[in-house]
């Protein structure tokens, strides 16, 4: 008989993440003898709980704030796009080695791939300049986009960010207008439902969006955003934040396992977990 193989979070707060949900889906529907679990990290000992794993011989991490820096300065070697970011979200082994990955960006390309949307050529307007932004703007250069702007509160860290991208240009609320792909990286307008939303809840105004572009928000909570709503009122098409959530961890399933889950699985996974979510808030009064 096999030993049975663990997979594991590492983060605080974790009590609110999706992945456990996702990733145990993904195993069971693959007949395979995986478990996945989730530890509450205390800050600063992200570096521990990786000295942990290979003392335990855990044979995966996902990795969530505040470590994913931390992490980066614990493994053995660093992917490429880690290595850019300084930041990891996924440690894998290779041999006796640990690898640090980050499948963010790469999970972002991979979503829009999967809707059919292509990033190479396009001009790209990402606003916000935190940890989820840096990873697309780092991913949607290697694959080739034509332009990038980044629109953030601070320009200071959109100039930062550009320096991920050789493509890459601080720009300004303005700039939406001329872009193909137009991305919400902030986290303004999570928790916030589209009824209830002011223009505080998005992230810039909106009067430049129109029919020709795509329009993502990576907030998944909720799922249709006061941005989304507004895009799609100007004739844009949408793109909500699970389709990043969900390929950037189908993404470390294929390091740990070394095979492809079933995406439309986990997607199921990850929707039946919010809606209950929403039913508890509903029930709550919330
Ligand atoms: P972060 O590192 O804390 O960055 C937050 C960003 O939001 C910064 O650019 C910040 O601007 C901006 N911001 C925050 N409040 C703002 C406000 N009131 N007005 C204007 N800008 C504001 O967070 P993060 O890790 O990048 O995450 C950002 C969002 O992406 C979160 O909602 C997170 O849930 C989501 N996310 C989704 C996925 C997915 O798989 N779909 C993955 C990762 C993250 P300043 O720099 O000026 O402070």
């Amino acid at each position: 008989m096999t030993q049975r193989r663990l997979a594991a979070l590492i983060g605080t707060p974790i009590e609110h993440s999706l992945s456990p949900t996702i990733h145990q889906a993904a195993f069971d529907a693959a007949g395979v003898d995986w478990a996945y679990a989730a530890f509450d990290v205390a800050a600063g000992r992200g570096a521990e709980a990786v000295a942990a794993m290979r003392v335990l011989g855990i044979a995966g991490l996902s990795v969530t704030m505040p470590h994913k820096h931390d992490v980066a300065t614990a493994v053995d070697r660093l992917d490429p796009a880690a290595l850019a970011l300084r930041s990891v979200n996924t440690v894998s082994w290779d041999g006796d080695r640990l690898v640090g990955s980050s499948t963010d960006g790469a999970g972002f390309v991979a979503a829009l791939a999967d809707d059919g949307i292509e990033v190479a050529g396009a001009s790209v307007a990402i606003i916000g300049a935190g940890g989820a932004a840096r990873s697309v703007i780092d991913a949607v250069g290697r694959a080739g986009a034509g332009s990038i702007r980044v629109i953030n509160r601070s320009t200071e860290r959109a100039a930062s960010a550009c320096d991920l991208a050789a493509m890459a240009r601080v720009g300004r609320p303005d700039d939406i207008a001329a872009a193909d792909l137009v991305v919400n990286a902030t986290s303004v307008g999570m928790g916030i439902e589209p009824a209830d939303a002011t223009s505080a809840d998005l992230p810039c105004p909106v009067e430049g969006l129109q029919p020709s572009q795509i329009v993502v928000d990576l907030v998944y909570h909720p799922l249709r955003t006061a941005w989304l709503v507004a895009a799609e009122q100007a004739g844009a098409r949408i793109v909500d934040g699970l389709g990043m959530l969900i390929h950037q961890a189908a993404l470390q399933q294929s390091m740990w396992l070394g095979t492809v889950p079933d995406v439309a699985v986990m997607r199921r996974a990850a929707l039946d977990a919010l809606a209950a979510r929403s039913r508890r808030a509903d029930d709550t009064g919330r």
